[in-house]
């Protein structure tokens, strides 16, 4: 087993900069997800540490072996890096079993038979495979192929596992299941995995940390929990969460007010503190609050009017089943709220709101940097 680093790694198609300065390390057995919107360079990324894509500049160590580097005029090839890949395309040999499409890549590395044999068996019986170990691939549903490609990438035991979107050709139930399957196989085998997707509840559910790409930046790296509940900047902290984040501006007052013109909150003392000491009072911030932080007033505990509350337009009503999203206007202003399924909110109504301080974000205007 083995971690991974990137140091300074760069990557330029042309006149365009695909990667940049990108620095990460990936603990020894760790579940790091690399997520970002389409094209900013997650695919790259994973590329340059399976040795697809030689990095433009920087260095790419797998354990402590160095294995590009541009300047040394180091590359080590893919098939001597102990790496295993799973693409969203699994590619199964079609006219092969399940068995020799698992035993195929010990048998490209002359494996003994005996051998071969025992760690097929093995690696079936951990993903359920043995009973369908004589199938040819068409005869596989989605899900039991994806597990045959898993296969072939455990059984050769390598260091670490590459993964891109590997579970986005499956239906959206199968998805779910795959998801902890491959969690749990993960945990059980220990070996480092570098997992890529667009998708921000895979890479909540699955990574044990999560590295937030944007635009070839590396926006933030850290555990679901930190990416979600410390987002440090309006990027990530948009990116994750469901319906995303809502942002408005606002000044911050010398009494202590965040003032959106339609309405004030009150800040609590040491968020103030906080934008006083870094000099935000009497400028605008951008404001930031999950929808899950927006309460209707009948379901929170505390409200006080002029501080926490506000009284607000329905404008529409998304019924969830268990809970309820709610799109608000006051004035000019909208926001979005996700509501216990016991409100009775309705569409063209009014409903106090009241926004949980302890929740709230504030991010600087020009950088876009979280304040707190
Ligand atoms: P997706 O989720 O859509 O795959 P991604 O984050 O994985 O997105 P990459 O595939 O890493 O994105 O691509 C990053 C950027 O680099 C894209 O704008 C892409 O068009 C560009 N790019 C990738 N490979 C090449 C190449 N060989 N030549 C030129 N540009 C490339």
């Amino acid at each position: 087993m083995a971690g991974v680093r990137l140091v300074d790694v760069w990557k330029i198609f042309g006149d365009f900069q695909a990667v940049k300065e990108m620095n990460l390390e990936i603990k020894d057995g760790e579940f790091m997800v690399l997520l970002g919107p389409s094209g900013c360079g997650k695919t790259t990324t994973l590329r340059m540490i399976a040795g697809l894509e030689e990095p433009s500049k920087g260095q790419i160590y797998i354990g402590d072996k160095l294995v590009a580097d541009p300047e040394k005029g180091i590359f080590i090839p893919p098939k001597d890096r102990d790496i295993a890949m799973v693409f969203q395309s699994y590619a199964l040999y079609p006219h092969m079993t399940v068995y020799d499409n698992i035993a195929f890549p010990l048998k490209l590395r002359k494996v003994p038979k005996q051998e071969i044999d025992q760690r097929v068996r093995e690696v079936a019986e951990l993903l359920g495979l043995t009973e369908l170990l004589n199938r040819k691939p068409r005869e596989l549903s989605g899900g039991q192929r994806q597990r045959v490609a898993l296969g072939r990438a455990i059984v050769r035991r390598p260091k670490v596992f590459l993964m891109d979107e590997p579970l986005s050709n499956l239906d959206a139930k199968l998805r779910v299941k795959m998801r902890a399957e491959l969690k749990k196989l993960q945990r059980q085998l220990g070996v480092t995995t570098i997992y890529v997707t667009h998708d921000q509840v895979e890479a909540m559910t699955m990574g044990d940390r999560i590295a937030v790409m944007n635009a070839g930046v590396l926006q933030q790296v850290g555990t679901p929990e930190e990416v979600y509940d410390k987002p440090a900047n309006t990027f990530v902290a948009g990116f994750i969460g469901s319906p995303p984040m809502n942002f408005l501006d606002a000044s911050v007052t010398e009494d202590g007010f965040l003032d959106f013109g339609e309405f004030r909150l009150k800040l609590l003392s040491d968020q103030f503190e906080v934008l006083q000491e870094l000099g935000y009072v009497g400028r605008e911030v951008i404001f930031g609050i999950r929808p899950e932080d927006v309460y209707d007033a009948l379901f929170a505990q505390v409200k006080v009017p002029g501080e926490n509350m506000v009284r607000a337009r329905v404008d529409i009503v998304e019924n969830l089943g268990g809970e309820k999203v709610v799109h608000l206007r006051v004035g000019g202003l909208s926001f979005v709220g996700k509501f216990s399924a016991e409100s009775k909110v309705r569409e063209g109504e009014e409903v106090d709101v009241v926004f949980d301080m302890k929740k709230i974000h504030t991010f600087d205007k020009k950088t876009k940097k979280a304040i707190f």
